[in-house]
């Protein structure tokens, strides 16, 4: 890769992302995080800066010629994990990691603006270092707060650091990369009792049991097998000890869709599965079925001006064109209000054990995927006005 990082950023962009990573903070509350990304914007002659968006989100507008203006966006929270690493920079925060690499996004998007203030730029870059990605939604509050407005953002991209492809590698796929996060929580009321007299209560747990196994019947039999659909069950809450039957049980979990019309329907087929199931027991039930972060959908010639930047600075072979995940981006809040991409940049990095997924105690990153982020990104800017040379309709 020919670089136009020098060795001199590429060493400031390592320290940066291993600051932040050493001081983690969770969501809503990345105030160190925030404090650190004003100061080095300010050193690299930012002056108007924007802070307490979204809370504790960062804000600068970066004007160039004209009128239009496209939204360049990092997220800056850590997660509620025990670092396991031994690294020289781990987290100083006991019991919060940087362990999905917002870290990494919030240095590039610094050495991306430190780049673009020295570009003669055809248009406005706002560059958004965003709160609260991790389950906090921080991407809905900042466009309820306006982040797409004064100006009006005319198309968004934003990357991830993805260990699930080698370092050098950039996946850049049109539609829909990343699934809409749904949140349940399935109460089951039977009728508590003695453990050793079933037949005048109604046993919570097995009605629980039965549930479960339902639910996932939702995913086998009720929706195209060419859909991906999950179903996760992820927390269960009944009883109190051996020999008594437990008269309430509850069941959180998550559903992942990507097809927005699966995503609609899945509601009504949840609450057909577990009446159906409490009622032929004699239980009742509550169930809570909320909304989070909607589909990811790349708009498709705005994910192809992202390909050919990706391919001009890791070559064509290294541009992976359909890498999807069920796991869910906030950053669709943005995609769902104006087009743009979001894509992956590999981190992994085998030779080194660098292979854990995100969200692990031992996650950590090939930092050589840094400079490459960087580079997409000021491309991305630079080029853009160009590319596009009248705004999209949307
Ligand atoms: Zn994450
Ligand atoms: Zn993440």
């Amino acid at each position: 890769m020919k670089s136009t990082v020098s060795l001199r950023d590429q060493k400031e962009l390592t320290l940066l992302r291993r600051d932040f990573h050493a001081h983690p903070e969770l969501k809503y509350e990345e105030k160190r995080t925030a404090r650190v990304v004003c100061e080095k914007l300010k050193s690299y002659g930012y002056s108007r800066i924007k802070t307490g968006v979204a809370k504790t989100g960062v804000v600068t507008l970066l004007k160039g010629k004209g009128n239009r203006t496209i939204l360049l966006r990092a997220d800056m929270d850590g997660l509620p994990i025990e670092e396991l690493n031994k690294t020289l920079y781990c987290s100083k925060n006991k019991g919060v990691m940087h362990a999905c690499g917002h870290d990494a996004h919030v240095a590039s998007l610094l050495m991306t603006a430190k780049h673009l203030k020295k570009e003669a730029l055809a248009g406005n870059i706002k560059l958004v270092f965003q709160p609260a990605e991790e389950g906090g939604e921080g991407g809905r509050v900042m466009v309820e707060e306006g982040v797409l407005r004064n100006p009006k953002v005319e198309a968004a991209f934003g990357l991830h650091v993805w260990s699930a492809l080698p370092v050098g590698k950039v996946g850049v796929t049109p539609g829909a990369i990343m699934a809409a996060v749904d949140k349940l929580e399935i109460k089951i009321k039977g009728k508590g009792g003695h453990g050793a007299v079933p037949q005048v209560t109604i046993d919570s747990i097995v009605v629980a049991a039965a549930v479960i196994n339902s639910l996932q019947s939702i995913v086998s039999r009720n929706t195209d097998p060419l859909d991906s659909v999950v179903v996760t069950i992820g927390k269960i809450t009944g009883g109190s000890s051996f020999n008594i039957i437990s008269e309430e049980t509850t069941l959180v979990g998550t559903v992942r869709t990507m097809n927005p019309k699966t995503w609609a329907k899945m509601p009504g087929l949840i609450e057909r599965t577990v009446k159906g199931v409490t009622q032929a027991y004699g239980a009742t039930y509550e169930l809570h079925y909320k909304r989070s972060a909607p589909v990811t959908i790349n708009d498709k010639k705005m994910t192809e001006f992202v390909g050919e930047i990706a391919a001009s600075i890791v070559g064509e072979k290294n541009v992976i064109r359909d890498e999807r995940t069920l796991g869910g981006e906030d950053f669709s809040f943005m995609l769902r209000e104006v087009p743009g991409c979001f894509f992956f940049v590999g981190s992994k990095n085998e030779k080194k054990g660098l292979v854990r997924y995100h969200h692990n105690p031992t996650f950590d990153i090939d930092e050589e995927c840094l400079p490459i982020g960087v580079e997409i990104m000021k491309k991305i800017a630079v080029k853009y006005f160009s590319y596009f040379p009248k705004p999209p309709h949307f």
